[in-house]
């Protein structure tokens, strides 16, 4: 699929709109106006939408993050180059994808084995240090822990301690959890090995974080 020049001033277009809701942040604005995110629409009747700042169903029910969201949790994350980010939802990849323009080399995990083998091969086309895992987010990856930045994409009745386990000292977790009937964004910043502070940022919609694979 191609990255049009109409394509590109859409993209401009959704970039004013982002700064004009409060995203100044030039590094993060440049990851957007680089990552074609009509690439991540695999319903190509959808495509249409792929400027529009809002969420769309991919496939397998699930969605790609609004661009605000993604604009905001990436904020949150203060994404500096080289760090080690790990991803709970890969889904679409759009915010991987984002994240790897950012310089960061990025861990994803995705649970649902068919959008996981899709988005594999549409993130390697991408040639960012962006590995793709199939498997539960509850687990994090132990192996390669630890972690400077943790994100969920998907939300979490409650932030799971695997993972706060598995970031470094210093390190920052962005996460939708759930609150009631609402979600809200929280940032957690690890101080030290039993400490965390925790700061709220609105509330959000994501896909629900569920246990296991399928
Ligand atoms: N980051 C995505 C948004 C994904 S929607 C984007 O930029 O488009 C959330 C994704 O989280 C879905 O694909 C869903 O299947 C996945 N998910 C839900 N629970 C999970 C879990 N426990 N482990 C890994 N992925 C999970």
């Amino acid at each position: 699929m191609d990255d049009t020049l109409a394509h590109k001033g859409q993209r401009e277009q959704l970039i004013e709109e982002l700064r004009a809701k409060g995203i100044t942040d030039e590094k993060i604005l440049n990851a957007m106006r680089k990552i074609p995110r009509h690439l991540f629409f695999f319903d190509r009747s959808l495509e249409k939408f792929a400027y529009v700042d809002k969420a769309f169903p991919i496939e397998s029910g699930q969605t790609i993050s609004q661009p605000y969201t993604v604009a905001l949790q990436t904020n949150l994350l203060s994404v500096e180059k080289n760090d080690k980010i790990l991803e709970i939802g890969t889904g679409s990849g759009y915010q991987a994808a984002i994240l790897g323009a950012l310089g960061a080399r990025v861990f994803t995990i995705e649970r649902q084995q068919e959008l996981y083998i899709r988005t594999k091969r549409l993130l390697a086309s991408f040639h960012y240090p962006i590995m793709t895992y199939y498997g539960d987010g509850y687990k994090g990856l132990p192996q390669l822990a630890p972690f400077d930045k943790v994100i969920l994409t998907a939300a979490a009745p409650y932030i799971p301690r695997t993972l706060l386990e598995q970031m470094k000292v210093g390190g920052i977790l962005v996460a939708p959890i759930e609150n009631g009937e609402q979600q809200e964004m929280i940032k957690i910043t690890k101080i030290s090995d039993t400490e965390f502070e925790q700061s709220r940022h609105g509330v959000c919609a994501f896909v629900p974080m569920l246990k296991g694979i399928c």
